[in-house]
């Protein structure tokens, strides 16, 4: 039987920035989800800390690369938004980089 990830609602946290199987509740199927890339905090983070660096030539790279940017997760049948994954968030008490 396979494991999918904790749905709760209409949302999931997805646990990666692979596409997953997961139960579609709009469209009642099992996809495989489609992901679109995003900038993100760390995307930010990355950019400003290369400027400090010196590396302003360079600074724009981190807005190129999908390893550094939020994976957004999406039913391919019916666009349903499933969630996010965030490489770095804010927690309530501490920073996690993900
Ligand atoms: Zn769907």
């Amino acid at each position: 039987m396979p494991v999918y990830p904790v749905i709760t609602g209409n949302t999931l946290e997805p646990v990666n920035e692979f596409p997953m199987t997961v139960p579609c509740p709009e469209c009642k199927e099992v996809v495989v989800t489609r992901v679109d890339f995003s900038a993100g905090a760390l995307t930010y983070l990355l950019v400003i800390v290369m400027m400090l660096f010196g590396l302003v030539c360079c600074a724009f790279i981190p807005c190129c690369v999908n390893s550094c940017k939020d994976a957004y997760h999406y039913c391919p049948n019916c666009q349903h938004f499933f969630g996010v994954y965030k490489r770095l968030r804010l927690d309530r008490t501490r920073l996690i980089v993900i």
